[in-house]
């Protein structure tokens, strides 16, 4: 007998705790029976249009409750759903729906131009208009009120940092099971409230909207990122938790200057990419717990989270791994590596995905055995505790020495005057490779190159000193605004 299969996540949910918030959205409140029937309408309309089970449709819309309908919508009848990055190009979004082999695309009038494309360019595609859902033909949607924990949920491209971007299969057992690791880390209590201000098209966002349904919580909703208005969100609806990247934070705190949160406010769970030391110190000023985490789509948001004990103690590292996960660190020779010894990160668990969409070969050459090999590096002190590095193929090598860009980078951009830092490694007769940087002034401040330099000395290692500074207008970051490293090495050839 198959035991994997579960009762539809969302319908589940409508059954136990009907009555309970799911989410606070544009100054509104629902229940997850709101939630259940919005979603169920939506499912009909769907299913009118002849979606239905295993079929591939992707999604691009905007970070709002209608959307989560939609993708709820999805999941009832489950589909897999194939979400899109609404900050890419159309020619991106174009590659991605073919890569995928959508027969359908759900999106709305704010992106025309991609509308207008695929229904010229992919005519194999059922293009349906957000607007125009519930004007479509409606039919009693067959939902899939028990789901196979294996089955394929959403298909999400990686934000295609060190290249082409990669449909990431997760499944529903795959967002269970990193709910459940969380939860097992974070805890969970019934007046918890998340907040969610990342984007629901990346694991960071939709992961929230899986805990909020696993968990039976309430999710506050707010898109656009606003400092300001998260702040007077966190009192008034009792957020607990909330989700950050790096630039979140930093405008967080500098929003809130001498102010405070509430006490009942738990912290902030802050992944993405790596932090510098100065950020966490000022968090740590302000009396915000700080959970860094480390995730990667493959593996449906978190596998290493620092537990709130350890917040205050650890700060820097990433934790350990969650309950349901494992992490080693393999060394170039290819055995474990020594505590404190760097190598890369490999990481398993019933949340890691079981594979690229359509990518066999790739999916061979880095999962073997359930260890998905990250591409990333990092290391394990003495007490299990994981540090975050950065990725392998940024890595700068001078004379013999490791440099990771990340580090230099965190202390360039705490420079007073500096207000965004990228650096990489530049070709250099003696060393192999020296660190460069590339800079972007404040508004209204100066800097000189040597004011740039004496700063890292007093917080670098002698060969860690960018050798350069180059003076920019903005560092390329893709949409997911992590910085392309490759573009900075492109400039420096030019
Ligand atoms: P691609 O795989 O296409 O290059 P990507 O890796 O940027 O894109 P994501 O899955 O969105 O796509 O990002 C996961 C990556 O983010 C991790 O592999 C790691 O490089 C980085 N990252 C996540 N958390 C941390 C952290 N705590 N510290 C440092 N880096 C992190
Ligand atoms: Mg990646």
């Amino acid at each position: 007998m198959d035991n994997q299969v579960m009762q539809n996540f969302l319908y589940k949910r409508y059954l136990s705790t009907p009555n309970r918030l799911a989410f606070h959205y544009d100054g509104k409140d629902y229940t997850f029976s709101d939630v259940y029937h919005e979603s169920y309408k939506i499912a009909g309309h769907l299913a009118a249009k002849g979606i239905k089970e295993s079929q591939f449709v992707g999604v691009l819309l905007k970070n709002n409750l209608e959307t989560v309908y939609i993708l709820f919508a999805l999941q009832l009848l489950d589909a897999r759903t194939v979400i899109l990055n609404n900050r890419l190009t159309s020619k991106e979004i174009l590659w991605q729906l073919r890569d995928s082999k959508a027969s359908y695309l759900i999106t709305e009038r704010a992106f025309d131009k991609v509308y207008t494309e695929v229904k010229y360019e992919l005519s194999e595609i059922q293009v349906v208009l957000k607007e125009a859902i519930d004007q479509e033909a409606y039919i009693e949607p067959a939902i899939v009120k028990e789901i196979h924990l294996d089955n394929v949920c959403t298909v999400m491209y990686t934000s295609g940092t060190t290249g082409h971007p990669k449909g990431v299969k997760q499944s529903y057992g795959n967002h269970l099971w990193s709910a459940v690791g969380s939860s097992l880390n974070l805890g969970i209590n019934d007046r918890d409230a998340w907040l969610c201000t990342v984007p629901l098209f990346h694991i960071s966002g939709f992961s929230i909207l899986m805990r909020g349904l696993i968990y039976g919580m309430k999710v506050v909703l707010i898109d656009p990122f606003d400092a300001r208005t998260i702040i007077e969100m966190i009192h008034k609806q009792n957020v607990t938790i909330m989700s950050s990247v790096s630039t979140m934070l930093r405008k967080l705190l500098d929003e809130l200057g001498e102010a405070r949160l509430p006490t009942t406010f738990r912290g902030i769970l802050l992944g993405g990419g790596p932090a510098s030391q100065a950020l966490l110190e000022d968090s740590i000023a302000h009396n915000i717990p700080i959970y860094q985490t480390y995730g990667m789509t493959e593996t449906a948001s978190q596998i290493a989270t620092l537990s709130p004990e350890d917040s205050l103690q650890r700060v820097g590292s990433a934790g350990k791994p969650l309950f349901p996960s494992q992490l080693k660190i393999i060394n170039e020779s290819g055995h474990e590596a020594e505590p404190n010894a760097s190598g890369e990160i490999l990481v398993k668990g019933p949340n890691v995905t079981s594979g690229y969409l359509g990518r066999d070969h790739e999916t061979a050459e880095k999962l073997n055995n359930g260890w998905l090999s990250t591409g990333d590096i990092g290391y394990l002190d003495e007490d299990g505790f994981l540090y975050v590095l950065d990725r392998r193929s940024d890595l700068i090598i001078s004379g013999g020495e490791n440099i990771y860009p990340a580090e230099v980078e965190g202390i360039v951009a705490a420079h007073h005057a500096v207000a965004d830092a990228g650096v990489v490694g530049m070709k250099d007769s003696t060393w192999g490779e020296v660190p460069v940087a590339f800079v972007v002034i404040k508004k209204n401040h100066d800097v000189s190159h040597d004011e740039l330099e004496s700063f890292c000395n007093e917080k670098l290692a002698k060969y860690k000193v960018p050798k350069r500074f180059f003076i920019v207008e903005k560092i390329p970051r893709n949409a997911s605004k992590k910085i392309l490293r490759r573009e900075l090495r492109k400039m420096i050839q030019m």
